[in-house]
């Protein structure tokens, strides 16, 4: 649907260039972050370049809001947090001081885990063909190996005789072209191969699915619980079921999101680019709520309950909402037309692996804020946001985002909520500039402090 059509209140002003506004839902931690006089601006001047914020008592708002889930179901549960999603050492420690597991796919992170506080046997150690030293390592801490081809059985069993591993059996999930997990034939292989006198045992079975409904999860649980009673019955432990990540994370609220989606306009993007499709930037059913429903799904927790079955998540998106932002400073401003408008064409300091959505072909879409907050503009200024690179396609921001006033050298540009998979995935020291570093936010005694996040990698 073009402009012109649909909510004229809406539309009548709107500026044919301009996307809808896209405001993060508000967050008082990160209100007060904003609100500071002089927070963020001396934290700008102390780093001198972008970095990103981190608010890890989110993450442990998050955890806990999972293991209340698992409570209030009578469900025995384990939280492990999936790393890859942010590499912040402070993350991991807010996990091992609040009960959550980490879980880990490469030897890198296994390290930098047990380095943040967690213990082996909190670990779980997924991914595809794991390698004999993370195997080794893996199996020598205690962690929870999710093994995800028969060979990586093999080479388990051809570990020293003093060593033992606990695994899952990570379950390709029916009816899928995915190329992780084990395949029906090959399960059943792997399970007459496990002898249940050891040092192999057989703790259960995992999978990890594509997408964000709670269905699939629910219906291919229930289905495991029958697997895990039949390798009871063959005298295994098998008393574990891994649901994997994929809990949403809502970020705008239902009608803005609509209307972005309704209205979508190739004229609101910088030189007219097309994007690929979004991330789901509006979740009905986010994070532990989500949990809730699978759950709740055809009796899942009770069956769970009447099996004596654990059920383990691998949220990482979902753990890391609404725990850090990124902040670029503007480095340049130039005035640019398209389609017979003007609108601002920022440079700000860093470049757009900081901001992580680029690698799909998209972008994030959540509106950074400028600070410090100036008088509005009579109308608001569209804006696009350029990296400090030599990549023509190097932006943050393609689409023009509706900024209150026109931003200055100086401002700094707030792109809110990153803390999931933005900060850190695709970092890279191109062009010689430095990776932005994280910073940490503690808030004590009504007022904040920070430190530098101290990750090992
Ligand atoms: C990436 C991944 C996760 C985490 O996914 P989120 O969408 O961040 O929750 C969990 N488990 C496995 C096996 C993964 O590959």
């Amino acid at each position: 649907m073009g402009l012109g059509e649909g909510n004229g209140a809406l539309v009548s002003t709107a500026n044919p260039i301009t996307a809808t506004p896209m405001p993060a839902h508000p967050d008082p931690l990160h209100q007060r972050v904003l609100a500071d006089q002089t927070l963020l601006g001396d934290m700008a001047f102390a780093v001198g370049g972008p970095f990103h914020l981190m608010y890890p008592q989110r993450v442990a708002r998050n955890i806990a809001a999972f293991h209340a889930v698992f409570d209030r179901a009578g469900v025995g549960g384990t939280v492990y947090y999936a790393k890859k999603a942010n590499k912040a050492a402070c993350v991991v420690r807010v996990c091992a001081d609040n009960s959550a597991g980490v879980d880990v796919s490469s030897i890198g992170e296994l390290a930098a885990a047990l380095a943040g506080g967690a213990r082996g046997p909190e670990l779980m150690v997924t991914g595809p063909a794991k390698s004999d030293e993370l195997l080794w390592l893996a199996a020598r801490h205690g962690a929870l190996i999710a093994v995800d081809a028969l060979d990586e059985l093999d080479r388990l069993a051809a570990l020293p005789t003093d060593m033992s591993a606990a695994v899952l059996l990570r379950v390709r999930p029916p009816g899928s072209s995915s190329r992780f997990g084990l395949t029906d034939t090959e399960l059943r292989q792997a399970i007459s191969q496990i002898d249940p006198d050891g040092p192999i045992c057989l703790d259960g079975f995992s999978f990890h699915l594509t997408g964000y409904e709670p269905g699939p999860r629910a219906t291919l649980a229930t289905a495991l619980i029958e697997r895990c009673r039949a390798a009871r019955a063959a005298g295994h432990v098998a008393a574990t079921l891994s649901i994997g990540g994929g809990f949403g994370v809502d970020y705008l609220d239902a009608g803005r999101w609509a209307q972005f989606q309704e209205r979508r306009d190739h004229r609101w993007f910088h030189a007219d680019r097309a994007m690929a499709e979004f991330y789901p930037y509006h979740c009905r059913s986010a994070g532990a709520a989500m949990l809730t429903e699978i759950l709740s799904t055809g009796g899942l927790a009770h069956r769970l309950r009447e099996n004596g079955i654990r059920l383990a998540v691998e949220p990482g998106r979902a753990l890391l909402d609404g725990a850090g932002c990124t902040v670029m400073r503007v480095q340049g401003v130039k005035t640019r037309e398209a389609h017979g408008e003007t609108y601002d064409l920022l440079t700000v300091d860093g470049t757009s692996l900081s901001l992580s959505e680029q690698w799909f072909n998209s972008e994030y879409l959540p509106d950074p804020v400028l600070w410090p907050a100036r008088t509005p503009a009579p109308t608001p200024v569209p804006t696009c946001v350029g990296a400090a690179t030599c990549l023509e396609s190097d932006m943050l921001s393609h689409r023009r985002i509706p900024l209150p006033h026109p931003a200055q050298v100086g401002d700094l540009l707030i792109y809110p909520n990153t803390a999931g998979y933005q900060m850190d995935s695709n970092e890279s020291t191109f062009h010689e500039l430095p990776l932005p570093p994280k910073l940490v936010l503690h808030s004590e005694q009504q007022r904040f402090r920070w430190t530098l996040d101290r990750a090992i990698a």
